[in-house]
């Protein structure tokens, strides 16, 4: 069983997920049958990456086998940021959960803090390609999630890739129901992000760590880049414990209590990034691998860096 991080809701939130970003049609249905199998109960998702239905597929497969109950199960989704005008948050959720055939979510995060217009594309930009900004608040967009828990869509309420000062303005909204119970952000020995992870957890928000191995797979990955699975220092550790690079890389969010997400649509690796509970990472080692920190984004979002609410200039 994998240990979970209770989240401020009560429920228990498994420290290791399936990441579903670009895993394909054809291959992600028997992903997560294959991860469910190995004793992931988290899977991590999105509207926008376009393949909720063969991930709601795998769970269902997995369910009719009686492999493992919906309850069990911890499904994470994200609200696409083409849904945040107030009168869309609800519909975006409910194609989720009609892409997934399921009830509700155990979590529903904003995706990003940026609205976009609101229309079948999901990048509408202009000439310089920046987006077009939609002329919704957070906060509104936050108060209509909070609608989806009390109509028992969502279980608990997070949100993604927001900065320091944007989850105060949350937190200090007028009449705030509900907290965030999570906060999803990029982290990984380039960007370990200690003052955004102190920051949330002194506010009892739980956080999980995305792109854990670096996002080798993202498109937009300069051709010479040197993944952080052959970074000499992580290799130098997998080494000591006769552990893969990968394992270590998902190991050192564990070690700081962090939730983490990696993807892969391949069996062997799914299985491999979850035996990750049979070793720990030594203060000396944790040290070596913060130590790498430059905070270097995979994801960037240059395509909002003028909207109003672009999260990543500020210093956390
Ligand atoms: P990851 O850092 O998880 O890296 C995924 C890549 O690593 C894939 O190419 C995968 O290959 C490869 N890989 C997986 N396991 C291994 C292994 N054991 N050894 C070697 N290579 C391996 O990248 P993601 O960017 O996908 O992040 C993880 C998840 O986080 C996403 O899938 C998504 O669910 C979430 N996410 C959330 C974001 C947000 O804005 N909130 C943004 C980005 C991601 P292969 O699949 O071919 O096996």
């Amino acid at each position: 069983m994998i240990p979970a991080v209770k989240l401020n809701n009560g429920a228990d939130m498994p420290l290791v997920g399936l990441g579903t970003w670009r895993s394909e049609a054809g291959e992600l249905k028997e992903a997560v049958q294959v991860a469910i199998g190995a004793g992931y109960r988290h899977i991590d998702g999105a509207y926008v990456y376009q393949n909720e239905q063969e991930v709601g597929a795998g769970i269902h497969a997995m369910i009719q086998q009686g492999l493992v109950k919906r309850e069990e199960l911890f499904v994470v989704s994200k609200l696409w940021n083409t849904f945040h005008l107030p009168s869309l948050v609800r519909k975006g959720c409910e194609k989720t959960l009609s892409d997934l055939k399921l009830d509700y979510v155990d979590l529903y995060l904003m995706h990003f803090p940026v609205g976009i217009k609101p229309g079948d594309e999901l990048f509408p930009v202009d000439e310089t390609g920046q987006v077009h900004a939609d002329d919704s608040s957070f906060l509104d967009t936050w108060e209509k999630m909070e609608e989806l828990v009390d109509a028992g869509l969502a279980k608990a309420i997070g949100i993604s890739n927001f900065n320091k000062d944007q989850i105060e303005t949350i937190l200090n909204k007028p009449g705030l129901k509900y907290k965030p119970a999570n906060h999803q952000i990029e982290c990984h020995p380039y960007l370990s992000q200690e003052k955004l992870i102190n920051y949330c957890r002194s506010k009892g928000i739980a956080v999980t760590a995305y792109s854990p191995l670096g996002s080798p797979d993202r498109p937009w990955a300069p051709k010479d880049e040197v993944s952080l699975l052959d970074e000499p220092v992580v290799k130098a550790v997998a080494k000591k414990h006769n552990k893969t690079p990968a394992q270590v890389l998902i190991r050192f969010h564990v070690e700081r209590n962090v939730i983490v997400i990696p993807k892969s649509r391949t069996p062997s690796r799914i299985k491999e990034n979850i035996q990750i509970f049979d070793f720990k990472l030594n203060d000396d080692d944790m040290k070596s691998l913060l130590s790498l920190n430059k905070n270097w984004r995979g994801f960037e979002m240059d395509w909002a860096s003028q909207h109003k609410d672009f999260p990543f200039n500020a210093d956390y």
